[in-house]
């Protein structure tokens, strides 16, 4: 079967240089967005030209030039988008309105995979805020992609490794602490965790899968499935040794996400 020609969105982003490079392996003819208004930014021009030489297509359009963003879109039959969230570096969520709109009126697009790629947005009504914009916005843009009749895939990533894994939980934290853990609440409750270039390749994978037509992919290794205290428990064994351990309260944890802001 001839692989699709997908375009990616975000590309620069955390996630979104791997799925390019995912898409370039899978062997999709592979095109990626150029912003104009990333101007002199040289990290994000280096990145570009990087994807260039590895094969991919630079496609220039403006998230506010909505005739560049049909004219990009008209070019491939697949397009994924990862731009970026408010619990990452910035919050843009809502612009995929433009690219839905862009790609209704295109009209050619086998399959739109909006920037998702965490937990699932509908099942996160509960979530408090400020951190439940980020659920809110996802479900706007999934309403918006289905009134407009969009062929689409929702993929469900559930926690990044390098976030999660990497601190063991803990706020803030990316790099595991090597003296003293702070624990949450009883530290049993499981969590998904998946690794970014897997959660690319899968992704990649069911762009052009029939399956997945309108259907939402949950990425959920069974081995990935741990509490905090597993995690920490492997990492203890890794390094040798036993870490100090405070707790904080459910209802305390919960007091100290209210008072926080994302923006
Ligand atoms: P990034 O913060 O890395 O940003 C991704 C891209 O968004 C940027 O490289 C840029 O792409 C684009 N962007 C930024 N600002 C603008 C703007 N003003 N206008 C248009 N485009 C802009 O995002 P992530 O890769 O961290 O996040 C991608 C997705 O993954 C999000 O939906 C997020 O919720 C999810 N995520 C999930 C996590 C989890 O644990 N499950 C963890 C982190 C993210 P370019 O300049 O190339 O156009």
């Amino acid at each position: 079967m001839e692989k699709s020609r997908v375009l990616v969105v975000g590309a620069t982003g955390y996630l979104g240089k791997r799925l390019v490079k995912a898409s370039l392996a899978n062997g999709h003819p592979t095109f990626v967005l150029l912003r104009p208004e990333i101007g002199a930014d040289i990290e994000k021009i280096q990145l570009l030209l990087s994807f260039k030489e590895q094969g991919a297509k630079l496609v220039e359009a403006s998230f506010s030039d909505h005739q560049s963003l049909v004219d990009a879109v008209k070019q491939v039959d697949v397009v994924i988008c990862a731009i970026s969230c408010v619990h990452t570096r910035s919050h843009h969520i809502l612009l995929q309105l433009n690219l839905v709109k862009a790609i209704k009126e295109a009209g050619n697009i086998k399959r739109f995979l909006p920037s998702e790629f965490g937990t699932d947005p509908s099942r996160m009504r509960h979530a408090i805020e400020p951190g439940r914009v980020t659920f809110d916005d996802k479900m706007v843009i999934r309403k918006a992609i289905e009134e407009a009749r969009v062929p689409f895939t929702y993929v469900t990533a559930n926690c990044f490794a390098g976030y999660f894994v990497g601190g063991l939980c803990q706020p803030l934290k990316i790099i595991p602490s090597r003296d003293h853990v702070l624990l949450l609440g009883h530290a049993n409750v499981k969590a998904i965790y998946a690794d970014e270039d897997d959660i690319a390749n899968y992704t990649i994978k069911a762009a052009d899968d029939p399956r997945m037509v309108n259907k939402t992919l949950h990425i959920r290794p069974p081995e990935n499935i741990l509490s905090q205290t597993d995690l920490v428990q492997a990492w203890e064994e890794l390094i040798g040794k036993q870490l100090a351990k405070t707790t904080i309260s459910e209802e305390d944890f919960l007091t100290k996400l209210r008072s926080k802001t994302y923006y």
